[in-house]
């Protein structure tokens, strides 16, 4: 399988636990990607490798 090269963007609501791509409900691991104004955190989905970015820098 694949993971996933794409990022894609997600707004947050009242919570992000469930895969959009896959389903799996129960939640994320986490990565720090560097860019240009520091890290963003990107979630991985541990079942399909689905990557988010829900906007969170640091
Ligand atoms: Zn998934």
């Amino acid at each position: 399988m694949k993971a996933s090269q794409d990022i894609a963007k997600i707004q947050l609501t009242e919570e992000f636990r469930i895969c959009p791509k896959c389903g799996y409900e129960l939640g994320f691991h986490s990565s720090f990607q560097r860019d240009e104004n520091g890290y963003r955190i990107i979630l991985i989905c541990p079942e399909c490798g689905a990557r988010y970015d829900v906007g969170w820098r640091m």
